[in-house]
């Protein structure tokens, strides 16, 4: 499994991630800020939403990190 973080704080929800990776990453209304989606959250805070995805997903959520404007997904 692959644990993604994104941080809240510096997202400027410009909708790349949600596009980039739909089945991964959305919007969150309540916040206005990125969050991963249930199948795949582990934790979400004020600060970050944490996750797993499968290891097949790996590439997906690398590309969505590396086009995040502001570097607020990481991947590790
Ligand atoms: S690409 Fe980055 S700044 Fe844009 S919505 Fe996703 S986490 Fe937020």
């Amino acid at each position: 499994m692959v644990k993604v973080v994104v941080e809240k704080e510096p997202c400027i929800a410009c909708g790349v991630c949600w596009a980039l990776a739909p089945d991964i990453f959305e919007l969150d209304p309540a916040t206005g800020k990125t969050k991963i989606k249930d199948p795949y959250k582990k934790d979400d805070n004020e600060k970050q939403s944490v996750g797993e995805v499968p290891d097949n997903m790996l590439d997906t959520v690398k590309n969505a990190a590396a086009s995040c404007p502001t570097n607020s997904i990481k991947v590790e």
